[in-house]
């Protein structure tokens, strides 16, 4: 791998591209252009070389072995820990939980807080541009306990109606649930407000950061959200593995989420004595292969930078809106003035799916569909978008192949 040395001196897209063995590769006889980073991110050499490391020379199972190799797994995987509480500058590795992804993350908390003790008239507060994963746990949570699901409007740019995040934030509302950047719109929501507004009615919140984790520095001390979900697949790591952070007063609150190994003190039949944490929330045997690639996503990221990634991707998404804004017919779906760098967009007369075909075809990959937002598309009042997501591996040449295929979908389809 690259020293952080060499590669925050200069950004070098090409230099990065060679990291991304996958990125070579010719699909339908086309070389790839893969843009859809928002669904999963490709991998660079130094995390598919941690996961192989892995299972050739550290394999063997955590916490329970006085074996060499038991150590050293252990050690990988307790390691993977500490790289994720520095990526989230959490205050300690017992606020890191190691999860199967954003989704397994958020029904830990939804299990868990529901299990504190939810009543009728208690409400969880969510948008209307919600992932699928940040709707449904506190939907069923809500089935289970008779709480109430509300529900924060979006206007016709994609974005969070503040006012109406303020005037549903009342004595009744147990948690907030929000998405940091949307996966289908891009918007990057007002967090540190939402969060400070919400601390102010005492309730704490949870920020689906599944997409933020890939494009925005992320700081769990600054943000002071009191959890916090996202999936390493989607910031460069295998899948299979995701975080859950909780401030460390919540997740001693909270119960256990799944009963098992290595979550437990001790065990009778009488009683069993839970663990201390972050081990409360890990029953079973740990994805630890998945951890020792994500704790090399995270480096390697971190390596080249958050920041420097931003403003190359903020660059691309400008670039992009751009090229796409010449192409007659074409409407974006999502215009908030703060977003990520994902492009959702209707073509007029032509349906998503023959859009992400045709491109297809000519090598591009994007995504067509609702993308688990199906009230997003509700509210735009469409079926389905066409969805171009970047990522800091893609250049201004694949944008010009985007946009010309785009060219050719109109030529073909009208
Ligand atoms: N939230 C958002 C905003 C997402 O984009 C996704 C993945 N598309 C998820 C949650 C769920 O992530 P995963 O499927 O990796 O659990």
């Amino acid at each position: 791998m690259k020293t952080a040395e060499v590669l925050k001196t200069e950004f070098n897209v090409q230099r990065i591209r060679a990291d991304f063995p996958i990125l070579n590769e010719v699909v339908r006889g086309k070389p790839l252009v893969y843009l859809d980073n928002a669904a999963t991110t490709q991998k660079p050499r130094c995390v598919i070389e941690a996961v192989e490391r892995f299972y050739r020379q550290q394999n063997s199972n955590v916490h329970r072995g006085v074996h060499y190799l038991s150590e050293l797994a252990t050690e990988v995987y307790e390691e993977a820990r500490g790289a994720v509480r520095s990526f989230l500058n959490a205050r300690s590795g017992k606020e890191i939980i190691f999860t199967a992804g954003a989704t397994d993350s958020i029904n830990l908390v939804a299990y868990a807080f529901g299990n504190l003790g939810l009543r009728p008239g208690d409400e969880i507060l969510i948008s209307e541009m919600e992932h699928h994963s940040n709707i449904v746990p506190w939907q069923m949570l809500c089935e289970r306990s008779g709480a109430k699901l509300r529900v924060v409007p979006i206007d016709d740019a994609g974005e969070l109606v503040f006012s109406e995040f303020e005037r549903l934030l009342t004595p009744k509302t147990r948690l907030a649930a929000l998405v940091y950047a949307s996966n289908s719109l891009g918007t990057i929501n007002p967090v540190e407000k939402i969060i400070a507004r919400a601390h102010e009615m005492n309730v704490p919140v949870l920020l689906d950061a599944a997409q933020a984790g890939a494009h925005l520095p992320l700081d769990v001390q600054a943000l002071d959200c009191d959890f916090l979900a996202f999936s390493g697949h989607k910031v460069m790591g295998p899948t299979g593995i995701g975080i859950l952070y909780g401030k460390e007063n919540w997740l001693d609150k909270l119960p256990p989420y799944r009963g098992g190994g290595d979550m437990i003190k001790s065990v009778t039949f009488e009683k069993t004595i839970y663990n201390d944490l972050p081990h409360k929330f890990e029953a079973g045997t740990p994805n630890i292969a998945g951890a020792a690639g994500l704790a090399a996503a995270l480096q390697y990221v971190s390596a080249i930078g958050r920041e420097t990634i931003l403003s190359y991707e903020n660059e691309l998404l400008r670039k992009a809106v751009r090229a796409l804004a010449e192409i007659p017919g074409l409407r974006f779906i999502g215009t908030a003035a703060n977003k990520v760098a994902v492009i959702s967009f209707v073509l007029e007369g032509v349906h998503p799916h023959d859009v992400g075909t045709i491109l297809d075809s000519e090598g591009v990959a994007i995504r067509t569909g609702h993308h688990c937002t199906q009230p997003v598309m509700k509210h735009f009042n469409v079926p389905a978008t066409s969805r171009a997501s970047f990522s800091f591996y893609n250049t201004e040449e694949e944008i010009s192949k985007l946009a010309e295929s785009l060219q050719k979908v109109r030529e073909f389809m009208l």
